[in-house]
């Protein structure tokens, strides 16, 4: 099979193969970034690793899409949040307010409920106060600390004075300036995405990250080949993702999306059979300390990076040692 024959199969392996969700891997792939994070402006919930990648698609197309890549278990939803959002215009720049129940105006107040002793008048503290002193409203008499009790607090309607124990919530949409109550309210989920296993596997063993270091290689003389079977001393075959030759030097590398210590030590195996001369196992997310220490135990070089060049550069530089 000749490289562009590997390189074409690798393209259509698997879920990698749907074209939009190839130009979403590429980017994570560039930018190092795997959750596909949700972004609450004033306006709207956007995604904006998404509009980067697909600027002409509108709002509710990246929702169908993001909706798409969870039912065929690419992607994994995590709610953050659910936010209200105005049911005339979606917009979420939505501010609440509260309502007198009985007449609807918005301008109420807390009120602290005192009593007269002497006259049993009850009503809103603010309504004793005459400049720097307490009358009742009832009787006229001048009111002292002791000659009244608090009843408690609640709320008053300006408009109609009627008072009431909790006030009716109602929304205002900055944007139409509609105003609606929690009955109407769009009440909307705001979710993150992650990858699934399947997708990281698919990830690191697609085309995208081999293509993109494989070109770097190239271009400083390597002769690469990608998915590459090499014979050991022990007469078995290995298989590396890529496989680099230039001169007497010969480097191989094997991808994975976390440098688990599974890895590390399955390359260790097939290091020790063909002797290359760099073993590399290329993270897309970085190595743990731990991961780092079992690394250096078995001579297997973990190279991970926010960008695929990068670690392409890394390469041809480790290689000139
Ligand atoms: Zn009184
Ligand atoms: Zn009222
Ligand atoms: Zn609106």
């Amino acid at each position: 099979m000749s490289k562009q024959e590997v390189e074409s199969q690798v393209a259509q392996d698997g879920t990698a193969n749907a074209p939009e969700m190839q130009s979403l891997m590429q980017k994570m792939v560039e930018q190092g970034v795997y959750t596909i994070t949700p972004k609450i402006d004033t306006m709207k919930i956007s995604y904006p690793l998404l509009t980067s990648v697909f600027p002409e698609k509108s709002e509710s197309e990246i929702k169908y899409f993001l909706d798409k890549l969870v039912a065929n278990k690419m992607l994994i939803p995590k709610l953050l949040d659910k936010i209200i959002v105005c049911p005339t215009c979606k917009s979420s720049s939505v501010y609440s307010k509260y309502n007198c129940p009985r007449c609807s105006s918005f301008d109420i107040g807390k009120a602290s409920i005192i009593e007269h002793v002497r006259c049993g008048y009850t009503g809103s503290k603010e309504r004793f106060v005459r400049e720097d002193s307490l009358v009742c409203p009832k009787c006229k008499g001048v009111v002292s600390e002791v000659d009244y009790r608090t009843i408690g607090t609640s709320f008053e309607c300006n408009s109609c004075r009627s008072r009431f124990e909790a006030p009716r919530m109602s929304h205002k949409c900055y944007s139409c300036e509609d105003v609606f109550t929690y009955r109407e309210a769009r009440y909307e989920p705001v979710l993150e995405y992650s990858l699934t296993e399947e997708t990281k596997r698919t990830l690191a063993k697609g085309s995208v990250p081999l293509a993109s270091v494989a070109k770097i290689l190239r271009d400083s003389g390597f002769d690469v080949s990608l998915r590459a079977d090499l014979i050991g001393k022990s007469g078995a075959v290995h298989t590396f993702d890529i496989c680099a030759r230039r001169g007497t030097q010969l480097i191989v590398a094997n991808f994975t999306f976390e440098p688990k210590e599974e890895d590390i030590i399955g390359l260790f195996a097939k290091k020790y059979d063909i002797d290359p001369t760099i073993t590399l196992l290329i993270a897309l997310t970085p190595a743990s300390k731990e991961q780092e220490a079992v690394s250096k135990a078995y001579g297997v070089k973990i190279l991970s990076s926010g960008s695929f060049d990068s670690i392409g550069e890394e390469i041809v530089q480790l290689a000139q040692k």
